[in-house]
């Protein structure tokens, strides 16, 4: 088998991407990412992860990290000019997110991680759109990640935008509307926490690839809330 990052082989990936048109959407995808390559086996410009990762490791370095922020004893790992030249040659980032475009909210900082250890997708209200999902893919699929957090936030401006369900300008009104069938659907009061859950939801419901990986054991895609005064991520069930 042809092994990507140590994870899965480019036939694999077409296997678990189906068949047909999204068959062929996941071909072009890969084709977009390493231009006139693409004949050459995606393992040869990504080579075997060496150390891959699993779902439950790269939530504990996850939250030990955010315990170190949360404390003011951030050790600012993989940020050396050595870790610079190392995940030149390629990356294996143990962790996906999807999280809020909001400023108060930058993964690396808050989950205390370096150069290549996060594949990051921020959108604000961290909702679940097709370009989001088709970075998840890839990450996923190609890179070996093993591990999803959806990622949203108390007062999260996006999701009170939703609520308020007031006229909005121009494409901010397409953020609001892909957060308010979570509001619909939810009988919790808590916007934020209902917001997380649907698109985690939204997720698993709207990609083959993801829904695949998570029914072979290669993927856990988990939904967790950080708090703007503390700091601290709480994980959400
Ligand atoms: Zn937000």
């Amino acid at each position: 088998m042809t092994r990507i990052n140590g994870f899965i082989g480019r036939r694999n990936f077409l296997k678990f991407a189906g068949t047909g048109s999204l068959a062929i959407a996941a071909t072009a995808i890969g084709g977009r990412l390493i231009g006139n390559i693409q004949q050459t086996a995606i393992a040869d410009v990504h080579p075997a992860n060496p150390n891959p990762v699993n779902p439950t490791q790269a939530l504990k370095l996850l939250l030990d990290g955010n315990q170190r922020f949360s404390q003011y004893k951030r050790q600012h790992p993989h940020q050396s000019l050595a870790r610079l030249q190392l995940v030149a040659k390629a990356q294996y980032p143990f962790a996906a997110i999807l999280g809020c475009a909001d400023s108060r909210v930058p993964a690396e900082i808050i989950f205390d991680q370096g150069l290549g250890d996060l594949f990051v997708v921020r959108v604000a209200g961290n909702v679940a759109s097709d370009m989001a999902i088709g970075s998840l893919e890839y990450t996923t699929a190609v890179l070996g990640t093993q591990m999803i957090v959806v990622l949203g936030h108390t007062k999260c401006g996006a999701v009170a935008a939703a609520v308020k369900n007031e006229p909005l300008p121009g494409k901010i009104r397409d953020i609001a509307a892909s957060i308010k069938p979570a509001l619909i659907h939810s009988n919790s009061s808590d916007f934020v926490i209902a917001n997380i859950k649907y698109q985690a939801q939204e997720l698993q419901k709207n990609s083959q690839i993801l829904a695949k990986l998570q029914q072979a054991g290669k993927l856990k895609i988990v939904s967790a809330c950080y708090d703007i005064d503390t700091g601290k991520v709480n994980l959400v069930n």
